[in-house]
């Protein structure tokens, strides 16, 4: 099969390229039958590339020995295993997380201000009426849209001095910023191996050893009997790569694609004020823009790009063909017109300024024609 894929990658909170050094990391392996679960000479090799990846993990995170880490498929699964696992718990959210938490806690949702964060003030309410209950409240650590990153440690000490437990998806957060779940003093936590450069097929969910879950897949008792199901060594190896890289690498990552976002943001503003850069003054992940184009819907932005050579998103996942509502944007506060015109922008290490120039002048071009037959109109 030939694959030629020329478009400039604008979409790495969806999915990263791996990198030489990960491919190179989980290439021998692939040729092996490495089975966790086997006693012989075959499953104590793949026992131990497991363990490393565990320990590197941990110490990426700088997990305290009071943490314990299981693997799973991807941070959908880990995210499940976290919500439901935890049975005796009366479990809420907040209204912008990804639909892997969304849809399972629907309840007592937690609102978000216009730069999309979280209400400590309605954090406490909601715990102060939950006091001396088992509850369970997951706040994520940045937002796949907007790139918010949220007040972790002031959350998780509130939950913990009303007795309940915190869980983060960190899946873009990780990777991206410093991330430590000890200091932050986390119960839970997701991270997902293909959105830091690491393949498809590995996420962790790290949390609390005193912490009991139910597991949510009946089967052969791997991974210390909480997630059923062959281990696949070769995935998890190189989300431990890709984990160490990114974690040496985050002063680099945040200089990188900073520098082009604040290029990317600047041009357009000088091109209209009327284009919404949301979130903008709040501390936000360094590679993330979602931004409105005035009058174009996010549909006809992603056809455009694609079009002319850009694999960006528009934010929301699909389903059924039509975009999901835009949530997120509609929970900071924005109307659904304005909203339905975001677009999302996540940069990685692989982009350059040349490319962001290219996507400057792309984003005028459909800006101007829209705009000049509107004003002909
Ligand atoms: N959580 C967040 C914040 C995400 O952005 C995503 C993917 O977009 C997920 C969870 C799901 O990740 P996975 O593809 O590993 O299931």
């Amino acid at each position: 099969m030939k694959l030629e894929v020329k478009n400039i990658y604008f979409d790495y909170n969806a999915t990263c390229p791996m990198s030489s050094a990960v491919c190179n990391e989980i290439l021998p392996l692939l040729s092996l039958p490495l089975n966790t679960s086997a006693v012989h000479e075959h499953g104590k090799v793949s026992k131990s590339i497991i363990e490393n990846a565990r320990t590197i993990i941990a110490k990426s995170l700088n997990a305290s020995a009071d943490y314990k880490i299981v693997f799973t498929s991807c941070a959908t699964e880990s995210n499940n295993l976290a919500l439901k696992g935890l049975t005796l718990y009366k479990a809420f959210t907040t209204t912008i997380e990804h639909p892997s938490i969304f849809n399972i806690l629907r309840e007592g949702i937690l609102p978000v201000d216009g730069n999309g964060l979280i209400s400590l003030s309605s954090l406490e309410e909601l715990c102060r009426e939950l006091n001396g209950q088992k509850f369970l409240i997951s706040i994520m650590a940045a937002n796949n849209e907007t790139g918010v990153i949220q007040p972790l440690k002031k959350a998780s000490e509130i939950i913990h001095r009303y007795g309940g437990l915190i869980h983060s998806d960190a899946v873009q957060a990780f990777g991206k910023i410093h991330f430590d779940i000890s200091d932050l003093n986390l119960d839970l936590v997701t991270i997902s191996s293909h959105k830091i450069g690491g393949p498809f097929g590995a996420s962790a969910l790290i949390f609390k050893k005193n912490i009991e879950l139910t597991t949510q897949l009946q089967g052969g008792g791997q991974e210390d009997r909480l997630r059923s199901g062959t281990v696949n060594t070769p995935a998890i190896a190189g989300f431990g790569k890709a984990a160490e890289i990114a974690v040496n690498n985050l002063d680099e990552y945040k200089y990188h694609t900073q520098k082009i976002r604040s290029y990317i943001e600047n041009e357009i503003k000088s091109i209209t004020a009327e284009a919404i850069i949301f979130s903008e003054n709040v501390e936000r992940l360094p590679n993330t823009i979602s931004l409105t184009m005035p009058n174009v819907s996010n549909e006809t932005q992603v056809i455009h790009f694609d079009l002319n050579g850009f694999s960006i998103s528009a934010g929301s996942a699909c389903s059924s063909n039509r975009l999901a509502l835009p949530r997120v944007q509609m929970s900071m506060g924005f109307s659904e017109e304005i909203s339905r015109t975001a677009i999302r922008i996540s940069l990685g290490m692989n982009n350059t300024l040349e490319e962001a120039k290219k996507f400057v002048q792309a984003w005028k071009q459909l800006f101007d024609n829209t705009n000049k037959n509107i004003k002909a109109a």
